[in-house]
């Protein structure tokens, strides 16, 4: 069994989904000729290819920086936090390299559901929006953190007897400018961390949210923007659920009331319908009887 590609219910390949009665033949298609669709390395660089290997580029990028680091610009930070800060660095370049390759199907729901979603909140939570969002939150992140580090005695203190090496720190924070050299290391090392990381991410998303518009072009969209596909799956549950798979009836009988006489409630009964003959179309006989 497969699954639908609009309403996401299993159904044999090569016939039309039992639930929507969507024609999944594009996305088998899609399945097989995408190399996207392969997984593994062989999928993420197809996936990337289309944006010249992007944020693969920033990954290397930011491995050679994050060594330049190490060796020079990060001098006066303990070696194991710069160890850490490349790890760190590359690993989050690649780890979210690799999440919106995996995402990218969802990518797509999110993009096709973000035009119905209300409110200001929802409105920044879409992907494209998102991939804008990021990077500029790193910019502000990055400008709190060094504020926070050369107007804060604590946090220097903290810094100086955790993060730097011991003696680099002076007894005489000094002023302004002084305190923003004493702690350059560490401003560059999580501002380009942080940099970094945000841009992989953006560049990524902007590759799913590319292949999410190729797959809209080619295949069926998902059952949440088909209404008559919706409302058409949701009555066949609902008939499943009541034991009325063919259709149902439901007769309403209604009530009149004279001065004088007591009111009496309208009453209805239901039948199973019956396809009219040759049509497939559900009718039954108008109800003959009506008390009052
Ligand atoms: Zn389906």
């Amino acid at each position: 069994m497969a699954e639908c590609i609009v309403c996401k219910g299993e159904y044999t390949p090569g016939s039309l989904c039992p639930r929507c009665r969507a024609d999944n033949r594009p996305w088998e298609r899609w399945q097989q000729n995408r190399p996207e669709e392969r997984g593994e390395l062989e999928g993420l660089e197809a996936f990337m290819r289309p944006h010249l290997y992007l944020p693969l580029a920033i990954t290397i990028f930011a491995f050679f920086c994050s060594l330049l680091g190490i060796a020079i610009v990060w001098d006066g930070i303990r070696p194991g936090f710069r160890l850490l800060a490349v790890i760190l660095i590359v690993g989050g370049c690649l780890l979210v390299t690799y999440a919106n390759y995996e995402a990218r199907h969802s990518i797509r729901e999110q993009m096709l559901l973000a035009p119905l979603r209300r409110g200001w909140l929802a409105a920044l939570n879409t992907p494209r929006r998102q991939a804008i969002i990021i990077p500029a939150l790193t910019i502000l992140l990055a400008f709190l953190l060094v504020a926070g580090m050369v107007s804060s005695r604590l946090l220097r203190e903290l810094l100086c007897r955790l993060v730097f090496d011991p003696g680099y720190c002076k007894e005489d924070p000094g002023g302004f400018r002084e305190r923003v050299t004493e702690a350059l290391p560490l401003i560059l090392m999580l501002c380009s961390g942080g940099f970094l990381v945000s841009f992989t991410y953006s560049s990524s998303l902007l590759l799913a949210m590319r292949y999410a518009k190729e797959k809209n072009r080619a295949l069926p969209r998902p059952l949440f923007t088909d209404d008559n596909r919706l409302a058409d799956v949701v009555r066949k549950a609902v008939e499943e659920i009541l034991g009325r798979t063919g259709g149902m009836v439901v007769h309403m009988i209604g009530t009149r009331t004279t001065s004088g006489s007591t009111v009496q409630q309208p009453t209805w009964h239901e039948e199973q319908a019956t396809p009219a003959p040759g049509t497939g179309a559900i009718w039954s006989e108008p109800p003959t009887a009506a008390s009052g």
